[in-house]
């Protein structure tokens, strides 16, 4: 059974934690720029041979269109919908625009990517009103504000929230109130656990396991068994509602970063610079947003045979310059063999100090002189003109130069 002391536990004994996903995020948004797709079948992906759909409109679904499905299969079952390729740096906007929206209510957010966060709302109550309450006043405001429909679950721990947001969908708020977790949880698939993809859901099928009831009533054991000791007794703990992971801010992150799959391998220099522009945009602005400074510096790269390698570099000082970053990772990327081509690149900043030291930072291999230091001084100027404009004008009021011809590319995020 859970435990239900807050004392010594941590365990919530209200459901005050919010998860909060954007419905069928990128196709809304295209929806939302043309009124003509509003109501029909929209699919985002990638259109070459090898494309894969990132995202298909509620209509599209009924069709059978699913997020990762190639999109030539996408097509065979819905001719007649909209193919359409990813605009990323539109989908970034309006994602920064719904953050915004999330953190102007509690600053307890932990954004999980474009269009999902955790909120800690057990504080800010008297304010707002009960986590519903907190719940709809956010799906009202996303909707008024900027269009697009958000579906949010409430629970006490993150993982049933984000089960219950999963329930919810689409355009929807569920609660599982505290006491009621179990009951909730116990009828629904295997699938809905973390950790459970095809291959452990048939290792489970074969022990009698199809529920997560049944997880919960076989016992530890004969999970362990079937799918290993870390899996086991991870999906035992969660389906007894097991979770006492916190919403951790990008104040207290231990890291902030971002990364970009793609439907397509990429593999030019330009190509993998334009995407890491972007990446690094988006995680300076975070950094700067938390008041922090981050000192190591790491890129992130998959191969497409999906061998993952990082490489780090710690600077003498912390920085959160968007240049400096910039620098050190391109650096950094003469250390990955691109060429061998690339279905991730991800850009991490860590070692975080509170941000007194933001404008240096300068030392990215060696090399430290004056002029860089002048330089690295504009760009921090740089950086604040365009947060100020940003803050005062919306997100789309300026964008990194890398991101012109963004609109025509053909290499997707995977994003449901
Ligand atoms: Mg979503």
């Amino acid at each position: 059974m859970p435990q239900t002391n807050p004392s010594t536990s941590g365990v919530r004994t209200e459901a005050s934690i919010l998860h909060v996903d954007l419905d069928a995020f990128y196709a809304s948004v295209e929806q939302l720029e043309n009124p003509k797709l509003r109501n029909s079948p929209v699919v985002v992906g990638g259109i070459g041979t090898r494309g894969v759909v990132c995202a298909a409109s509620y209509e599209a679904r009924k069709f059978g269109v699913r997020s990762a499905m190639p999109t030539a299969q996408a097509r065979k079952l819905c001719p007649q919908g909209t193919f359409l390729v990813p605009r990323m740096g539109l989908y970034g906007e309006f994602s920064q625009r719904v953050m915004a929206i999330l953190r102007d209510t509690t600053p307890l957010v932990e954004q999980l990517s474009v269009d999902e966060a955790f909120l800690d709302v057990a504080s800010v109550h008297r304010l707002l009103g009960d986590p519903e309450e907190v719940g709809a006043h956010l799906r009202e405001r996303v909707l008024s504000e900027i269009g697009l429909s958000l579906s949010v679950g409430i629970a006490t721990t993150k993982f049933l929230a984000k089960v219950a947001s999963d329930q919810a969908k689409p355009n929807g708020l569920l609660v599982v109130h505290a006491g009621g977790e179990l009951a909730f949880l116990h009828p629904l698939p295997i699938r809905v656990l973390w950790g459970v993809g095809p291959k452990n859901a048939e290792k489970l099928q074969r022990i009698g396991v199809k529920t997560v009831g049944d997880v919960a009533r076989v016992g530890i054991a004969p999970l362990v068994a079937a799918v290993g000791k870390a899996v086991g007794t991870h999906l035992f703990d969660l389906a007894n509602n097991r979770d006492p992971r916190p919403i951790v801010t990008d104040r207290e992150a231990k890291s902030i970063g971002h990364e970009e799959t793609f439907g397509e391998d990429i593999r030019t220099r330009p190509e993998i610079e334009r995407e890491l522009f972007r990446l690094i945009d988006s995680v300076g602005s975070r950094i700067r947003k938390a008041g922090l400074s981050a000192r190591t510096v790491t890129l992130k790269a998959r191969y497409s045979d999906f061998q993952t390698v990082t490489r780090s570099h710690t600077l003498d000082s912390g920085t959160a310059v968007s240049g400096v970053i910039a620098r050190t990772v391109f650096a950094l990327l003469d250390q990955v063999d691109h060429e061998r081509g690339l279905r991730l690149v991800g850009v991490h900043c860590s070692n975080f100090d509170d941000g007194s030291g933001a404008i240096q930072g300068t030392l990215a291999f060696g090399d430290a002189n004056e002029l860089q230091n002048s330089i690295d001084e504009r760009r921090a100027e740089v950086d604040r003109v365009v947060d100020d404009v940003r803050r005062r004008f919306g997100k789309d009021a300026v964008q990194p130069a890398a991101r012109i011809g963004m609109n025509d590319r053909q290499n997707p995020t995977l994003a449901d």
